[in-house]
């Protein structure tokens, strides 16, 4: 990243006018926290702000997971946002292709300056200004430095920065855990950030159907040809009441399976469309595969959306790039 990004990030951010930050479809902590952080930095330097993400839920809600995350009064839904005052500015956070805004995609065409924030190595550096550091453990850890400049690290915006870097270095536990990544984390704690009610909202917290789901979707998993899979389909989440985000936790817990390199999840979005997401436990490059298949993400944690019938023709996908 070179200082010039890092300058013209600065001065982006430190214009006036509407900002919307926006990231990815059905955000995690990473992409929620960090957008919410930098939602309250400019609030708190008087700037006119909002915070926007789709989802693939009929009903726009921050997910459950998630709602503990401070900054909600500067959260909008799409059809809000694209129907409001045209931005100056956009910022997008953790967000590795444009396509990822799902409806907030037509936001780039209006803004009059479209500034990208993120950590993917596959990032398709589609703003005005690109800002994308590789090497971070988080876009949390990306946004942290550019809140350094902008305003005074509160509990509010330390809790939301940390939500984003415990969830992406899986608790200081994934290869981008370094000694500069736990001095951000205790600065975060130092500012009021608590690391337990972060943990148990994030990581702790279920409803008993999707403790179930969980147990359905692992029992039903196969190893074939150097992968793990599983799926959870459409109809089956849907029947039970439960949204996309509460099937996150189940390539956590087949990826632990050390039979084979590479974890695959079919998470049914709709009929005919799966959320495929890939884990490596070092010898694949699912990043790669996911590029190949439309998608993006990390060497070790990667995704892409699959217009298929079945899981099978999905992992099939798969299975076609891996050596
Ligand atoms: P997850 O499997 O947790 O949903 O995502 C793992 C990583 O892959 C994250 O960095 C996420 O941003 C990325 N990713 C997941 N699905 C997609 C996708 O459809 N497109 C792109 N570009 N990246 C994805
Ligand atoms: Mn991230």
């Amino acid at each position: 990243m070179t200082a010039d990004a890092w300058e013209s990030a600065r001065d982006l951010l430190s214009d006036n006018g509407r900002c919307v930050v926006a990231c990815h479809i059905n955000p995690d902590a990473d992409a929620l926290g960090s957008a919410l952080a930098l939602g309250l930095a400019l609030r708190s330097r008087g700037r006119e702000v909002v915070v926007s993400f789709g989802t693939d839920d009929p009903a726009w809600h921050v997910p459950d997971a998630l709602a503990f995350l401070p900054g909600h009064d500067l959260l909008a839904e799409p059809s809000t946002v694209l129907s409001g005052p045209t931005p100056a500015l956009v910022v997008t956070t953790d967000t590795g292709s444009a396509d990822r805004l799902g409806p907030l995609l037509p936001l780039l065409e209006r803004a009059d300056a479209v500034l990208v924030v993120d950590h993917h190595a596959t990032n398709t550096r589609f703003g005005t200004v690109n800002l994308i550091d590789i090497t971070a453990a988080s876009t949390t850890v990306v946004v942290a430095q550019l809140v350094h400049g902008l305003a005074d690290l509160d509990a509010d915006i330390a809790t939301c920065l940390y939500a984003g870097l415990v969830t992406d270095t899986g608790s200081f536990r994934f290869a981008a855990t370094t000694p500069d990544v736990h001095r951000l984390a205790a600065e975060l704690l130092e500012a009021g950030a608590d690391p337990v009610a972060v943990g148990r909202e994030l990581f702790d917290t279920a409803t008993f159907a999707g403790v179930k789901l969980l147990g359905t979707a692992v029992a039903r998993a196969c190893l074939e040809d150097g992968v793990i899979w599983t799926s959870v389909g459409y109809e089956e989440r849907t029947r039970l009441g439960l949204p996309i985000a509460s099937i996150e936790g189940v390539i956590d817990v087949i990826r632990t399976a050390a039979e084979v390199d590479v974890a695959v999840v079919c998470k049914g979005v709709a009929p005919g469309q799966w959320s495929v997401s890939m884990r490596s436990r070092g010898a694949t490059d699912v990043g790669a595969v996911a590029v190949a298949l439309g998608g993006g993400g990390h060497k070790l944690a990667a995704g892409f959306t699959a217009h298929v019938a079945t899981p099978e023709e999905a992992v099939a996908l798969v299975r076609a790039q891996l050596p």
